[in-house]
Order: C-alpha cells, then sequence, then structure tokens
C-alpha cells in the first residue's frame, strides 16, 4: 500500500461522472480514490458518516473581502442596501482591509471544499497576492465603474488604466490570474463597457458583470436604452467569446428568454447566487 492513503468509512462519493455510490473508500495522495476492503494499511481513518466525497466547488462569484460586511445591513433591498450600508463603509476600505477579508473568506471556503473563487473586488492585486499564497485557485478581477472607487479614486478610466497594467504583467501564478470586472451596465457608461470588452480580448482574460441582478435594474435599463440589460450588452458588441476568455454575467434573475437565446450564443456563463437573488 502507498504512503498517505486514508480510509473514510460509511461514505457518500459522487464520482466524476456524478455517479452516487455509498460505502467505505480509500482516499489516495494524489486525490484519486478506490473501495477499501477494510484491511489496507492506513495513516488515518475517517467517519464519513456526516461526509460527501466529491470533487472541489468553484464558487464564480464572489467579493471574498466582504466577508468584513457580513450581516450589516441584512435584508435590504439591494439599493438601499448598497448606498446605506456597503458604500459607506467602503469609503474608508484599504489595501489592509481588502488583505485581511480576503484571507478569512479563503480560509472559510477551504473549509467548505471551495478550491476556486472568481472574485470582483477593490485592489486585485491584493486579491490575486492572497489566493496566490493559500493554494487555491482563482481569477482577480479588478471592478471597474465609472464613478470613484477606494482601489480607484478617480474613476473608470483609472480603473481600466490600472487593470491594463495589471494584465500586462502576466498571471500572478499557474493557478491565479486577472480578470475584468465591468460592475453593471448602471455603474458602467458605453464607453466603459466598450474599452474593457477591447482590453479583454487583447489580453484573452474573462469579462465579470453584475447582469439582470434586480427587476429595477431591468427596468430601468430599459427605460433608458429601449433594450433588457443582455440585449443591451449584445447591441454594443460587449460579449468576449468563450474561446478568448469568456463571460461571466452574475445572478441573471430576471432574464428572458430571447437574453438566454444571446447568452447561450455567445457561450457566456450565467452565474447564479441563490441566496442572494432570494
Ligand atoms: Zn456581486
Amino acid at each position: 500500500m502507498e504512503e498517505g492513503v486514508r480510509r473514510i468509512t460509511g461514505a457518500r462519493l459522487i464520482d466524476h461522472d456524478g455517479v452516487v455510490q455509498d460505502g467505505n473508500f480509500l482516499l489516495h495522495p494524489d486525490g484519486s480514490y478506490s473501495k477499501s476492503k477494510g484491511d489496507e494499511d492506513v495513516v488515518e481513518n475517517i467517519d464519513g458518516s456526516t461526509r460527501l466525497v466529491t470533487r472541489s466547488l468553484q464558487n464564480w462569484h464572489t467579493h471574498l473581502a466582504m466577508i468584513l460586511n457580513r450581516s450589516m445591513g441584512e435584508g435590504l433591498p439591494l439599493m438601499e442596501w448598497l448606498e446605506t450600508s456597503i458604500f459607506p463603509v467602503e469609503k474608508g476600505l484599504t489595501a489592509e482591509f481588502v488583505e485581511v477579508g480576503t484571507r478569512a473568506a479563503v480560509a472559510e471556503m477551504i473549509s467548505t471544499g471551495t478550491t476556486f473563487a472568481c472574485d470582483m473586488y477593490y485592489h486585485p492585486d491584493v486579491v490575486a497576492g492572497v489566493l496566490v499564497e493559500s493554494g487555491v485557485r482563482g481569477i482577480s478581477c479588478g471592478p471597474i465603474t465609472d464613478f470613484p472607487t477606494p482601489s480607484y479614486p478617480s474613476g473608470g478610466a483609472e480603473a481600466l488604466q490600472m487593470m491594463d497594467g495589471l494584465l500586462r504583467g502576466g498571471a500572478p501564478s499557474e493557478r491565479v490570474e486577472y480578470g475584468i470586472g465591468t460592475h453593471s451596465v448602471y455603474s458602467c457608461s458605453e464607453e466603459t463597457l466598450l474599452k474593457a470588452s477591447e482590453m479583454a480580448a487583447e489580453h484573452g482574460s474573462i469579462l465579470h458583470i453584475h447582469t439582470s441582478e434586480t427587476r429595477k435594474e431591468v427596468a430601468d435599463c430599459h427605460a433608458e436604452h429601449g433594450m433588457y440589460p443582455v440585449e443591451y450588452l449584445d447591441s454594443l458588441g460587449y460579449f468576449q467569446s468563450a474561446e478568448d476568455g469568456g463571460t461571466v454575467c452574475a445572478h441573471c434573475g430576471w432574464v428572458t428568454k430571447r437574453e438566454m437565446r444571446i447568452l447561450s450564443g455567445h457561450g457566456a456563463h450565467a452565474v447564479h447566487c441563490p441566496t442572494s437573488n432570494q
């Protein structure tokens, strides 16, 4: 028997093909598993009766450092929550807070079997540094908005410029890369969305955007542009093709069938955030 093998007993295992198996398994150091007969030499026996053995989880829409905001303004509608609870606090956000918050969030991710985050938060270089240090995989997408933010005090143009600089510097590690987080259709002008899209195409990086998160966002977009958010983004030529890095659309709680077809046509990923959407 190779060294470092663990036995988990009474466990439920879901394999890479989604097949569910119950029983006793040997967990090998290379990440593979085999069935246990019960008499192998192992370094540890684990009670699997309350555990699930499966591939690690991935979280495709995070603001990791916002673990520090947890329970602030709990239960408020999105815009009220942002305007009365989150944006005022973020005015005082520093790189140090981002580092501490990201580290705490990554520890929580690991404790729940999550080994990947597609993050969108300020000081993306700091976020990337913590991801690299922790050993998880991730994409750190600096958020682009037209209004000034804690890591881009003069607004959208500066945000784009800084993100361009980070992308030119290359991926921080084999497991961690940068992406471009255009915050939303209501916080980015047409010009900002297009510039970000061109930058993503140039660098082959992903585009990450909050899309149709609330009914108000959808109604406002239609009143302003005569189109729903996904239609509007499509009309701009915003979407990054799947071959070139792809587009991650967070939430998509209020999209029409026509918009679903548009997303599908671009190979864009709709990332639902069930707890948040509820
Ligand atoms: Zn978000």
